[in-house]
């Protein structure tokens, strides 16, 4: 079969597009023939490589992916050959106490598939093994490609504002990069709880989408002052929950956004990983900071449902070849990338 590897890390130029040896199904593993699989940031921190996570070579980037089962396992019982399904990118041991208590993401052996497992096991592949515990079923309402642009950005943005900041209605909700992975996803789940999202990004045609999914207001990061924006809407009282994400270069922006007694709610640092924080903010205006990471199967699965009612709708910018893979990471390092690049497997074609 094939896939795209890299063997170290490096620029675009060490992706791969090469045959590998099919995996082997174990009892509680199924095997998926990939219809359509997403990018994500992390299969760009898996090529960069990243301080303090040392990537399992050779490796195969990916934790997004739709297909249909083709083996199960001799202990499978939620699936059979045949199934359309998604997969779940959390794994854990599935036995200490958080994973029994339902909060696997507690796990100290929690891992994102595709970006933490290895060697060879992330989905851009034509086949893939996952634990069968890690699929579900894909939403018939949607194609292959749409469901595989979901369940990462999905599950984290749906843990970051409804589990960790519950977000509630007339929340204003602060959105850095609004119209990229996460961001289309933390519109809508803050819609979905009649929350006012403030949409941020750095280009009009980016806002138009923000706002085709429910952004109330919108911010165009490089024609406008973020924080005096945020005062304006909000009437000089700042955001309830700002929805974190590009790290170094928005940090002190966000903790000056956010209202007093507000949650600032963080799940990565695209744009560097130390963000400087005067403390006289968080004490004094008692602000909540809390991390996020992923989320756990329950929590897609609730948030799934919303994807079945159409409340939640998939935006599918770019559809390329698994072997392009590399041009849909410079598009996404560059900011450019709108909604979810997918990437499908030439032999798989999904129509
Ligand atoms: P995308 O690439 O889809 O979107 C990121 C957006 O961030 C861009 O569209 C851009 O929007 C914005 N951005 C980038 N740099 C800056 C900057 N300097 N200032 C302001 N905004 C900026 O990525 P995702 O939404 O999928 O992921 C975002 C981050 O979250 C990544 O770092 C990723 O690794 C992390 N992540 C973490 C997860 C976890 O479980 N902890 C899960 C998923 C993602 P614009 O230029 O339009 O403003």
């Amino acid at each position: 079969m094939k896939a795209l590897v890299f063997e170290g890390h490096g620029g675009v130029e060490v992706l791969q597009y090469r045959d590998v040896a099919e995996p082997e199904v174990s009892p509680n593993d199924v095997l998926v023939r990939v219809k359509a699989t997403a990018c994500n940031y992390n299969d760009i921190w898996a090529r960069r490589g990243m301080p303090g996570m040392s990537v399992i070579f050779p490796h195969i980037s990916g934790s997004d992916a739709a297909g249909e089962v083709v083996k199960a396992g001799s202990e499978v019982r939620n699936v059979q050959p045949g199934d359309e399904v998604v997969v779940h990118c959390g794994v854990s041991c599935r036995n200490c106490e958080a994973c029994a208590a339902g909060v696997d993401v507690f796990c100290r052996e929690f891992r994102i598939w595709g970006f933490q497992t290895g060697p060879l096991d992330g989905a851009h592949s034509e086949l893939i093994r996952v634990p069968a515990y890690n699929v579900l079923a894909k939403p018939k309402n949607l194609s292959w490609e749409e469901a595989s642009s979901l369940p990462l950005t999905l599950v984290t943005a749906w843990r970051k504002l409804v589990t960790r900041a519950q977000v509630k209605p007339g929340d204003f909700v602060l959105i850095w990069g609004a119209a990229g992975g996460l961001g289309i996803m933390a519109i809508q789940i803050a819609r979905l709880f009649k929350a006012r999202p403030i949409a941020v990004a750095s280009s009009d045609d980016k806002l138009q989408v923000c706002e085709r999914l429910g952004a109330e207001f919108l911010i165009n990061r490089k024609k406008q002052d973020v924080l005096d924006e945020v005062r304006r809407i909000t009437g000089r009282r700042g955001a309830d929950i700002v929805f974190e994400h590009p790290g170094g270069a928005t940090w002190q922006t966000s903790v000056q956004a956010v209202r007093r007694g507000g949650t600032i709610v963080t799940s990565g640092a695209t744009s560097g990983h130390e963000g400087l924080t005067d403390l006289r903010h968080v004490f004094f205006r008692q602000l909540n900071v809390m991390g996020s990471t992923l989320g756990s199967k329950a929590e897609l699965i609730q948030a799934m449902r919303f994807v079945e009612t159409g409340d939640i709708k998939p935006v599918v910018s770019e559809i390329l070849p698994l072997k392009e893979a590399g041009r849909a990471q410079v598009v996404m390092e560059n900011s450019e990338v709108l909604g979810k690049i997918v990437l499908v497997p030439d032999g798989n074609g999904s129509h």
